[in-house]
């Protein structure tokens, strides 16, 4: 049998760190990052044999568990006709409809490969309608990797301690201005100083790459305020809350209307998809209808376009959101309950199906330097424990978690047993 430390060791002969993601690495953890060898339900196998209840959920679009059957059945039903044919196909008007359909403020969309697109179209389109080069976004939120918003990010970027990334212009990076997440007042003054020359505010509506920060009251509707009184367009990256949250998206679940939201994860059941849109007069300045240029080869693939159409289906029976959101609940409480008892300073916060496990003595986190701010080592040991015990966590204290509908009870509270264990030996 071959070892994840000796899978590891061979991959990192031609891929840079082993990976081809950096989040996958397990940096800073001390141990070998796990391979894994094949996924269904709420579990995943490694390559030695073990199990492991994950809460990753491949960052976000098992919503459902992995290897749904609805999901592999739309992608077998469609295999034999070829894998992509750079044609129009008509699955992708069935995409757009369901989009549409479940997201209201998305009157137009276009599909990307990956939520990075998503988010850099978003932004281009949005330079591109205004006319104005600046663009807002928020300290620890993560859009992806492209070059503009890849300044003071979350996710990965912030695990390695490299907020901004060598190869971003300066000239670039001073159009992105940043601001803190959930500040009201940076925002008014930031608006205030320069709001007319600003594109548009770009944010993640419950933050989900510096653990899981959700929106204090005010703040989203602050930023919609804003973006009216200046002529500025609001971008709701919705690639991790999107179908997540609520079935709306987490703008359904605060009433706030974007006027342009990304997607990505859900939307594509666990094959490369991303989109964007929004308002019908903005989305008319994609070319071919306007000036503003986008394209991709494979954007709106049809086998990707019918394993996203089968999974957002599916959550569209009633109560899905419900139950998810419940299973998160118990969850939470569970791990509260059990770090109390042990004395672990350890709080949780959540909204939907996600939630964040921050090792700290506050009661509450709703910025990047609060979330910094908590115990890296602490986190450390939490994680390897768990993933001994057979809990599959992101492995960085900057990651959100993700529950599916496979996580049945006993599931839970399997990982609640594992997690007494393992605050016991904190
Ligand atoms: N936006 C958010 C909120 C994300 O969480 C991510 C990825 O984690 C992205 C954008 C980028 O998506 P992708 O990794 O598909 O390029």
């Amino acid at each position: 049998m071959t070892t994840s430390a000796e899978l590891f060791d061979l991959a990192s002969r031609h891929i840079p760190g082993g990976v081809n993601s950096p989040v996958r690495a397990f940096k800073g953890l001390h141990r070998p990052p796990v391979f894994m060898e094949r996924a269904q339900g709420a579990y995943l196998f490694d390559v030695e044999g073990n199990r492991y209840v994950d809460y990753v959920g491949s960052w976000g679009p098992m919503i459902t568990g992995h290897a749904d059957q609805d999901v592999l059945a739309a992608v077998r039903a469609r295999l034999d006709n070829g894998l992509s044919f750079g044609t129009p196909t008509a699955v992708e008007t069935t995409m757009a409809d369901l989009i549409c359909d479940m997201i209201p403020s998305m009157e137009m969309v276009r599909m990307t490969s990956s939520g990075t697109e998503a988010t850099m179209s978003a932004i281009r389109l949005a330079r591109g309608t205004t006319g104005r080069d600046k663009i807002v976004k928020f300290e620890g939120n993560y859009h992806g990797h492209s070059d503009s918003l890849l300044v003071k990010a979350g996710s990965g970027a912030l695990t390695h301690g490299e907020p901004s990334s060598p190869g971003v212009p300066a000239s670039l990076a001073e159009h992105t201005i940043t601001l803190s997440y959930n500040d009201i007042e940076g925002v008014e003054e930031c608006f205030a100083e320069i709001g007319d020359q600003i594109a548009c505010i770009i944010v993640e509506p419950v933050a989900g790459n510096m653990n899981c920060i959700p929106p204090q009251p005010g703040f989203l509707e602050t930023l919609r305020r804003v973006c009216n009184e200046h002529g500025s367009i609001l971008i709701f990256d919705e690639v991790m809350t999107g179908f997540r949250v609520a079935l709306g998206g987490a703008q359904a679940h605060y009433h706030i209307t974007p006027d342009l939201t990304c997607l990505g994860k859900i939307v594509g059941g666990g094959m490369p998809v991303g989109a964007f849109g929004g308002k019908r007069d903005i989305m008319q300045n994609i070319s071919p209808m306007g000036p503003v240029y986008q394209a991709g080869t494979l954007s709106g693939n049809p086998l990707a376009m019918a394993a996203g159409i089968a999974l957002l289906t599916k959550l569209q029976v009633p109560g899905f959101h419900d139950a998810l959101s419940q299973r998160v609940e118990t969850l939470c409480n569970g791990l509260q309950e059990r770090a109390n008892a042990a004395g672990v300073p350890m709080m949780t916060q959540s909204a939907g199906g996600m939630f964040g496990i921050f090792f700290t003595s506050q009661s509450r986190v709703d910025n990047f330097a609060q979330a910094t701010a908590c115990d890296p080592e602490a986190f450390r040991r939490f994680f390897g424990a768990m993933l001994d015990h057979g809990v599959y966590l992101a492995p960085s204290a900057f990651e959100a978690g993700f529950m599916s509908s496979a996580h049945t009870p006993e599931d839970i509270q399997f990982t609640l047993d594992a997690a007494e264990k393992a605050f016991n030996v904190m």
